[in-house]
């Protein structure tokens, strides 16, 4: 057998097995882009679990007719200007649009801002078809539908429409806390709907509770400490508001969610003496880095995250976490803090 370059189409493909897990993945993608762009608004829509359609809509600032086939295409970016050192939006690898079109129906219509027509374009099985007019007011509306209808080997391990569709609720969840300026609206079957007004920047914790739950403001301790010219501040539960899971833990690295292994480690090891085992303490924890500290460009849907001094982000989490629940009086916090 002799070597061949693989077609674009293939290659993309490939690509989006890392990039495109479930559907919860493309929301997140979808979202992530939607906030780079400035959006205030966003609404998302998802049927079947998000297997038949999803739909995110959004008010930012659009993509120009010239550039509509390039977004669809792999490592076209608009985000990657300053080099890989400087990243200050969620996405910049430019393979969200292509791994999703090489793995459902994709269609992009938007209208850029100052621009007096809207443009649509679709792809479906590697083909490209437009630009073509569209009408729209303003900003972007991305629609994917038949997720994984080409590749039956992953639409097999789907989880049920009703799993599906609480993977995406978290994804839109996580995404929130960071951008609390936002309105997102999430509509899924049975006309269901969460709704997440934008808060003012100086009332943060008022988009938390509104994720994380009404009573998790009264039994929380707030959280601010440097260390080195790292910061961590937001909120951490009492021992005693324990869940059986990590889920209700929501962390942030330079405003990015994040579901790192070692952070997820640090913050069980701050609880360690407070908490019996198995249980999970709820937190919104943010992390401020220096972002040449810290490399987000680690796995392609940049969950995981790997930091420069990781003993550093360790003490600095379980140290501040301690302190905070010592002050606080909370029993087996003052041993540990020692
Ligand atoms: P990346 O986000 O890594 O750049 P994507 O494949 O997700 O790669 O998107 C490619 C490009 O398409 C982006 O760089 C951006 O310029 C443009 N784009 C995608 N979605 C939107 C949107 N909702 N609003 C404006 N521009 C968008
Ligand atoms: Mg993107």
């Amino acid at each position: 057998m002799s070597i061949v370059q693989l077609d674009e189409y293939l290659i993309d493909q490939i690509a989006a097995g890392e990039v495109v897990e479930r559907p919860a993945s493309v929301v997140k993608e979808l979202v992530e882009n939607a906030l780079d762009a400035g959006a205030r608004r966003i609404q998302i829509a998802t049927a079947g679990g998000g297997k038949t359609l999803m739909r995110v809509t959004d008010d930012g600032r659009g993509i120009p007719r010239e550039e509509l086939r390039l977004a669809v295409r792999r490592h076209c970016t608009s985000k990657l200007s300053g080099g890989l050192d400087a990243i200050a939006s969620l996405g910049f690898r430019g393979e969200a649009l292509p791994s999703i079109g090489s793995v459902a129906k994709l269609s992009l219509l938007s209208r850029a801002a100052g621009a007096q027509e809207a443009f649509e374009v679709r792809v479906a099985a590697g083909a490209c078809e437009g630009p073509m007019p569209g009408a729209l007011t303003k900003g972007t509306v991305v629609e994917v539908r038949d997720l994984f209808q080409s590749v039956p080997a992953r639409l097999k391990f789907l989880k049920s429409d009703r799993a599906e569709t609480s993977a995406i609720t978290e994804i839109v969840k996580r995404l929130s806390i960071a951008f609390p300026g936002v309105r997102f609206e999430l509509s899924g079957p049975d006309r269901s709907r969460l709704v997440l007004e934008a808060v003012p920047a100086d009332e943060p914790l008022r988009r938390i509770c509104d994720v994380v739950g009404r009573d998790f403001s009264e039994n929380a301790v707030e959280i601010d400490a440097v260390r080195e010219d790292v910061r961590l501040s937001g909120y951490a539960g009492l021992p005693s508001f324990h869940k059986g899971n990590s889920l209700s833990q929501y962390l942030f690295v330079n405003g990015r969610p994040v579901r790192d292994k070692m952070l997820i480690s640090a913050l069980s090891g701050a609880y360690a003496d407070m908490m019996e085992r198995g249980r999970y303490p709820l937190a919104v924890l943010f992390l401020e880095i220096d972002p040449s500290l810290v490399d987000v460009n680690v796995h392609p849907a940049k969950a995981d995250v790997r930091f420069r001094d990781p003993q550093l982000v360790r003490g600095l989490i379980v140290g501040a976490i301690r302190e905070a629940m010592a002050a606080e009086g909370v029993r087996g916090s003052t041993a540990a803090a020692r």
